[in-house]
């Protein structure tokens, strides 16, 4: 994710010049500071389901167990495949439909829990009704017999709802598009428009089938698979076969512009501008079409794209951040109001690799996501001329004292309210940089590539990481990795710490 923040314009590349200027090419410590104000408002609610459970038993079949969502996805199951079936219906606001979750059962399930806030009507398990009852964002099954442990089970939800202004915490993540709507968002989204376990440690594939009024499109995640139009109705079908993260699922319903081919290497594209985009509209596609230069320049940098498709999608909304949706990042229009915006291309592009194909164990290791986006960002500003990431780090460093608030967060574990904050990203990337230093530049691209590359479950931690650098390394890397993501403050100016 990139939010939209005026201290980034300090980034020479791919931004028009007329506000860079006023940051006189380095960064401002007071715009640090400014930044680090900029927080996600979290989720608070809590639920009241509806069973008869003890209040103990209940709340520890609530959440997969991340302190920072604690009723963010569920245990006792993994799941497998999600097969969406909705439609959504502008003029009335209206998605119905069914999802079917293919799971298989950890522990024998008496009772388990999927994400929703949509309103269920009918739930079956391998074809076979089944009771349930549903809270706030809780929708409890009961089988009419137990899954047993290592069980699959298809469990099939049907639904309906008006997602657009239906808040969770402070979140209305479901918006209304100039044409239609959109889902998309991170952390939640996925409890709107699916019913699923909703945390980016149990990921699946997807099968996606949107129906919308004749004239609209529906484009979400992976390859196009079908598209029929009956009845007054189109009919569209996406699939993604690689392992996908249910926060990095979305979808848009409207009227777009749809542009499709294939990149140098053979990769098929897809690109989406809603209609109506009106003085943004060639900023928007100018950065969107760079795509599969930028996504050769990454290639070179981190390795093979991890997957089959890719593109973006513009919808005509004030969103304020663009998304890393994996195989095609969706950019909300105002991302380009100050003109074309390559470096976000290069920002969500990059997280294809890090924070998509290896997504966070935990939602405190955000870092690893916007720290090596960020520092792709770092690079490719290299790459046009600009300064080198070594130069990043150190303007940073020299500029932005030790009382400075920039310091004080703990972007290892930051906190629920602080994901996005400003540090976590340009601290992150710094932090990358240290590592480069101590490291060597030959041995930190090899750590840095073997992570994605040979990362099984496609998950990360930032245990995990250090781990991998040490092996890779030989050096003792618990004092830099402490100095940088644990400390809460100015790391010391030593070799130990990258400096
Ligand atoms: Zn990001």
């Amino acid at each position: 994710m990139r939010r939209f923040l005026d201290s980034h314009v300090a980034d020479p590349v791919g931004r028009p010049t007329r506000s860079m200027r006023r940051v006189a090419g380095v960064v401002a410590a007071g715009a640090m500071v400014a930044c680090t104000t900029a927080v996600l408002a979290g989720s608070s609610v809590t639920a009241s389901p509806s069973t008869s459970l003890p209040r103990e038993a209940l709340s520890a079949q609530e959440g997969i167990g991340d302190p920072y969502f604690p009723q963010a996805g569920n245990p006792g199951y993994r799941v497998r495949h999600y097969d969406i079936d909705v439609s959504y219906t502008p003029a009335t606001r209206v998605l119905a439909g069914t999802t079917t979750v293919v799971l298989r059962a950890a522990a024998r399930l008496p009772s388990f829990n999927l994400d929703l806030l949509l309103r269920a009507s009918r739930v079956t398990v391998n074809g076979t009704r089944a009771d349930f009852s549903q809270g706030r964002h809780e929708l409890t099954v009961r089988p009419s017999e137990p899954v047993g442990a290592g069980e699959v089970a298809r469990v099939a939800v049907t639904y309906r709802g008006k997602p657009i202004g239906i808040g969770y915490g402070a979140e209305t993540p479901f918006e209304k598009t100039a044409t239609g709507a959109i889902a998309v968002g991170e952390p939640p989204i996925a409890a709107w428009w699916f019913p699923s376990n909703d945390h980016p440690s149990d990921k699946a594939t997807f099968t996606t089938t949107l129906t919308v009024p004749r004239g609209y499109e529906a484009i979400s995640n992976g390859a196009l698979t079908g598209r029929r139009t009956t009845k007054g109705v189109t009919v569209w079908t996406w699939s993604v076969r690689s392992q996908l993260a249910t926060y990095l699922a979305f979808a848009a319903f409207g009227q777009y512009d749809v542009q499709r081919g294939r990149t140098a290497s053979g990769i098929p594209y897809l690109y989406a501008f809603e209609h109506g985009l009106g003085d943004v509209s060639a900023a928007a596609r100018r950065s969107v079409r760079s795509t599969p230069s930028i996504l050769r320049w990454l290639e070179q940098v981190w390795g093979g794209y991890p997957y089959e498709n890719v593109g973006g999608v513009v919808p005509n909304v004030r969103l304020g951040y663009a998304l890393e949706n994996q195989t095609r990042p969706v950019y909300g229009r105002d991302m380009f109001r100050y003109g074309p915006y390559r470096s976000l291309v290069v920002h969500e592009l990059a997280h294809q690799w890090f924070g998509d194909r290896v997504a966070v164990r935990r939602w405190r290791h955000i870092w690893l996501n916007e720290g090596y986006a960020t520092y792709s960002e770092w690079l490719w500003s290299r790459h046009n001329g600009g300064r080198t990431p070594q130069q990043q780090l150190r303007v940073r460093y020299d500029n932005l004292e030790a009382s400075n608030p920039f310091w004080k967060l703990e972007i290892g574990d930051p906190g629920r309210e602080r994901l996005f904050d400003s540090a976590v990203y340009d601290r992150g990337a710094m932090t990358l940089q240290a590592l480069r230093n101590r490291l060597g530049t030959r041995a930190f691209f090899r750590v840095s590539r073997q992570w994605v590359r040979g990362n099984a479950d496609g998950l990360g931690s930032t245990r995990e990481l250090k781990l991998l650098a040490e092996r890779v390394s030989g050096e003792q890397l618990d004092g830099l990795f402490k100095a940088w993501l644990f400390s809460g403050s100015k790391p010391a100016p030593t070799r130990a710490n990258g400096l």
